[in-house]
């Protein structure tokens, strides 16, 4: 079957769902039921409601660059800001930026990996290859 045949078989049976959406709350790609992680950050094999296999994800390095732009920012320019109008001791600042940065990154990662993910598959992104016909 020609991914175009796959591709009308697919938008007859699953209606389009909202990517993003999706991916921030870690829904399917396809049905936006089933769930896309097992446990925090691991992504099942495939989905448990319509059965779509996971295989193709390949969200690599993406959300984790996104997660160190948007994490540093905040968390370093809170810091810094708190270091300007409070000087509180250093260990009340490790107190209150490591779990932030730790818990936020885990938690921003995750939703940034699934938006990756119903993104690749609501645009078709595949590897790349070359036509050497
Ligand atoms: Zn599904």
């Amino acid at each position: 079957m020609s991914d175009n045949q796959e591709t009308n078989k697919d938008t007859a049976l699953y209606p389009p769902i909202e990517p993003i959406s999706a991916g921030i709350k870690g829904r399917c790609p396809r049905c936006g039921q089933g769930k896309l992680f097992n446990g925090l950050l691991t992504v099942k094999p495939s989905c448990a409601n319509c059965g779509l296999d996971y295989g193709f994800e390949d969200s690599g390095d993406g959300p984790v660059v996104f997660v160190l732009l948007i994490m540093g920012f905040l968390v370093i320019g809170l810091a810094f800001w708190m270091e300007v109008n409070f000087q509180p001791p250093f260990w009340l600042q490790a107190l209150i930026w490591l779990p932030v940065a730790v818990i936020g990154g885990v938690a921003l990662t995750r939703m940034l990996k699934g938006v990756l993910i119903t993104l690749q598959f609501a645009n078709k992104a595949k590897q790349g290859k070359l036509d050497r016909d």
